[in-house]
């Protein structure tokens, strides 16, 4: 363990962990500008930064911007479908596919990098392990992934990282053996059975809890904003709120990004971004996938490891937050779930989620091989 800070060994300290953690929310409200050790620079309630790391087109066309600009984000919109095909130029995609080859016919390259290191096993929920179907509630596992992500958790250490609030995620995997990182990593735990030799098995990291009541706030209100828009869906994930809006019709998605927008007006602390079908709403402190993954490997005892290989699955922007820490860091490979291309910081693709399943039932097989020859 690096830093005692952030990390306890048991569940019932876990909870005075969250008052004592390194990165200290009440400081958010203060008027000195405290640096947490994850090098993640807190700001006083009037200082809050506009995160960069999700530079989306949306938010360069406008995301704060006035009248008109909400073009760009419906534009977006469009773009995000998964059902749209935004390329069908086949060049392109050889291109690309040349660019960040699949994880699967590159397995063995991949795992010849993980010999005598520690692989690290870091997933994405939607459309990564579950399909995107159009009711977020019903987002459920194959019950074959779940065997596969409880093999994987067996061999390696293994964190669900998703924008969904942490109890949501995991009543869709209902492994206990994993980390849970939800709400885009704001709201951080570890496994509650110990399952792993190395590292502490309870973490917890709240970055943004001050921001609970603003949130609640905020939901409900978006909430009887958006109730007369058919097929919008407001969904609250604690730390991040979602509007999804793949059952919208298309000629009110302008609409309804002209209401979110007027809601957000008088909340500048609150960012908003766009994921696959759905508007993001979170604190804008500079906290994402990326953080999360530090801190999970820093509590696992490899902040500065050379004999880690870290492992990120996952298809949407903010895992591109992920797959840039991996890139800076200089270690594992960054695996982006995709049929199309797309400018990604990945180093591989994966089509959908069965090339996911495969791929970790591949990783279980691989270890299982390791333990039989040595
Ligand atoms: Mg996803």
């Amino acid at each position: 363990m690096t830093n005692p800070n952030a990390v306890v060994s048991d569940t019932q300290s876990a909870i005075a962990m969250a008052i004592t953690t390194a990165v200290n929310t009440s400081s958010l409200y203060s008027t000195t500008v405290p640096t947490s050790p994850y090098n993640i620079t807190l700001f006083s309630r009037n200082k809050f930064p506009m995160t960069k790391s999700i530079e989306t087109a949306v938010t360069a066309a406008g995301a704060h911007g006035g009248m008109g600009k909400n073009i760009a984000w419906v534009e977006a919109m469009r773009a995000s479908s998964p059902t749209r095909n935004s390329s069908n130029d086949s060049e392109d995609k050889k291109v690309w596919i040349t660019k960040h080859p699949s994880a699967l016919g590159m397995f063995d390259e991949i795992m010849s990098a993980a010999k005598m290191k520690q692989v690290v096993i870091f997933l994405d929920y939607d459309g990564t392990l579950s399909p995107i179907v159009e009711n977020p509630d019903q987002a459920y596992m194959d019950p074959e992934m779940r065997i596969a992500v409880k093999n994987v958790a067996k061999h390696f250490p293994t964190a669900i990282v998703s924008g969904r609030c942490r109890a949501k995620v995991y009543n869709f995997v209902r492994l206990s053996e994993l980390y849970y990182a939800g709400s885009h990593g704001m709201d951080i735990k570890g496994p509650s059975s110990r399952n792993h030799q190395q590292g502490n098995q309870n973490v917890l990291c709240q970055p943004a809890k001050e921001f609970l009541p603003m949130m609640a706030e905020v939901y409900k209100i978006l909430l009887k904003k958006t109730k007369d828009i058919v097929g919008a869906n407001v969904e609250n994930n604690k730390f991040c709120l979602s509007v999804h809006y793949r059952c919208v019709e298309e000629q009110s998605w302008s609409d309804l990004y002209d209401r979110v927008k007027s809601v957000l007006k008088d909340y500048p602390e609150l960012k908003l971004t766009q994921g696959r079908m759905v508007f993001e709403i979170r604190p804008t402190i500079k906290w994402d996938k990326g953080n999360a993954i530090e801190f999970l490997l820093e509590s696992l005892g490899y902040a500065n490891s050379k004999d880690v290989l870290p492992i990120y699955i996952g298809d949407d922007r903010t895992d591109e937050d992920a797959f840039k820490v991996l890139r800076k860091r200089g270690q594992g490979f960054g695996i982006l779930v995709s049929k199309l291309p797309k400018e990604t910081d990945a180093f591989y693709s994966l089509q959908e989620p069965f090339e996911v399943m495969y791929f970790l039932q591949r990783l279980v097989a691989w270890k299982r091989s390791m333990l039989r020859n040595h």
